[in-house]
This record gives structure tokens, sequence and C-alpha cells, in this order.
């Protein structure tokens, strides 16, 4: 194999992807920089030498994670000015993504040395690949916030976006987050990705309800999960009939305390007046509490 462009050049910072599963989605381009750079910074040394072993890489491993990664951040610039180069991995997929990386490598760039890709898994993208939905433009919204008040304004914003959405979500939480996304986006078509490259890899689509009906009949949900969500659909429904209307704020009251928030939720669900939705509630709310 002719194998230009797999050694590391030096004064070069390498950010290099790593399987998300399979270890077999490892890039040749990935072995031989890891394998020629000089010292590797990871952000779990234990993981990332298991990796190191099963291609025989024997190159020096450093730390870098979260609470550390300013400090690293000088020692690896120290080292590309004595010429020397360095490479980032993260545990799984991307450095940068969800991930450490993006600190070290803009203190690289800002001392002059080049900062290069090495590309190869990522979750987000191997989802979208294999999720045949449209992806002409996706909306990368990472792990939701986990405080319900920050997550219902993080789905506001994101229900009029018409892109597919990305996002990172621990097995714990999957449930209540679709159950989130259907009560303020509608029931809109999703799929989990589960275990992505692995054993036990699983594609589960339909709407966010009978997702989550079937998610639910799991004794657990285990794995790593990466969750796509339809963009806004184009046609918007007509404002449903007043005892539809009823009945249906009837539902999202308890999950929903702010009545202007709910009004600009359903004007965008049903393209109305916001102040007709808000009368719409406000009247259904003395009803209720009579
Ligand atoms: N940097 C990584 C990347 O490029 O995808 C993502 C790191 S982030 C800390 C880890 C999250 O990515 C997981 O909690 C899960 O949401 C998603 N993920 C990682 N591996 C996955 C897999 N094999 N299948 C599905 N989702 C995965």
């Amino acid at each position: 194999m002719d194998d230009s462009g797999c050694k590391a050049e030096k004064g070069v910072l390498y950010i290099v992807a790593t399987p998300i599963g399979h270890l077999g989605d490892m890039t040749f381009r990935a072995v031989g920089i890891l394998k020629t750079v000089d010292v590797i910074a990871a952000e779990d040394t234990r993981t990332t030498a298991r990796l190191l072993s099963h291609y025989d890489i024997s190159t020096r491993l450093i730390s870098c994670h979260e609470h550390n990664e300013s400090k690293r951040a000088g020692q690896i610039v120290k080292q590309l000015a004595a010429g020397q180069s360095a490479a980032l991995v993260s545990d799984a997929g991307t450095p940068g993504l969800s991930d450490p990386g993006y600190r070290i490598a803009f203190a690289a760039i800002r001392e002059g040395f080049r900062v290069l890709p090495v590309p190869g898994a990522c979750a987000a993208v191997t989802a979208l690949s294999a999720a045949a939905m449209p992806t002409d433009r996706f909306l990368f919204a990472g792990f939701p916030p986990k405080k319900a008040g920050p997550l219902r304004a993080l789905l506001e914003d994101l229900g009029g976006r018409k892109e597919t959405l990305v996002f990172y979500e621990s097995p714990h939480r999957i449930v209540s987050l679709l159950g989130s996304i259907r009560n303020q986006m509608g029931d809109r078509y999703v799929v989990v990705a589960r275990e992505l490259t692995k054993l036990h890899e699983e594609f589960i689509r339909g709407t966010a309800g009978e997702v989550e009906a079937a998610l639910r009949k799991k004794e657990k949900i285990r794995g790593e999960i990466t969750l796509l969500v339809s963009g806004r659909p184009d046609e918007k429904p007509g404002i449903p009939a007043p005892e539809e209307l009823e009945a249906e704020i009837i539902g999202l009251l308890p999950g929903n305390p702010s009545t202007a928030r709910l009004a600009a939720m359903l004007a965008r669900r049903y393209n109305c007046s916001k102040n007709d939705m808000y009368q719409a509630i406000l009247s259904v709310k003395s009803r209720v509490e009579r």
C-alpha cells in the first residue's frame, strides 16, 4: 500500500476519529498517523489503550479530558514548538463533536501550527447515513438539557426548523425525551439509532409516540443512542374543531405552565394567530379550573 499521507509530519496536530463500536472502522490513515505521531492525547487513556493494542500501536499516551483540556493545550503546543507531532482522539468517534478537542485545536492554530483532521466514524453522520431521512440539511443538537425548563425552551426553539434534527441521548432519558418531543413538536417521524456498528445495533422507526411505545416494551433500554427527528412538515394542519382543540389543550396544560409559551407553540403548529390560541387556552383554563 502507498502510505503517503499516513505518516505524521512534525509540528502538526492531528484530530483523529476512532470507531464508535466496530473496531474494523479505523481507517488505514488513522492507524498510520497514530503509529507515527510522538504523542497521543486521549480522553480516557484506558479506552484508547485497548484500541491501540488491537492495532499494535505503541505511541505514548497522555490523558486529555474536559477537566484538563486547557492545561494539556499548553503542553501540546510546547511539543509542537519543539518539532514534535501530536494526535488527539476521544473515546469514540470524532473528537470535538460533543467531546473535548476544540480548545486544544484552537491553541495550536493560535500559535501558528497546522491542525489536520483524520476523518472517520461519527455517530451523528453514521445514523443519518442509514436513517433514510432527508440529509441535504440537518441540525446537530448534541445532548439536550436534562432540566425541564431549558429542554422545553430548546424544543420550542427547534420546533420550527425544517431540517432533520440530530440528538445524542442516554438510554435512561430517551423515553422521556420522545414524550417531550411529541408534546411540543407534534407526533413527528423519528428514528432511534441504537448501538450503531455494535452487536445489538438496531434502528427503531416510526412516529415519536410509536417509538416511545416500542421502547417502553423493552425490559431495559441499554446502549448508546442517537435520535433523529424529522423537521417541521411543510404542510401545517388546519386548526382542529373546537372540541378537539380543547382536548389537546387539556392534555398539554400539565407540561406547559406558561400560557404564552403554549399559545406560541400551538400557533406555530396550526399556522394561526398566537392571540387566538392564547384566548382559547384561557377559556379552557377557566372551564377546567371551575
Ligand atoms: N464524538 C462522538 C461522535 O463523533 O459521534 C460522540 C461522543 S458523545 C460523548 C457520545 C454519544 O454519541 C452517545 O451518548 C450517543 O448518544 C452517541 N453515540 C456514540 N456511539 C454511538 C453508537 N455506537 N450508536 C449510537 N449512538 C452513539
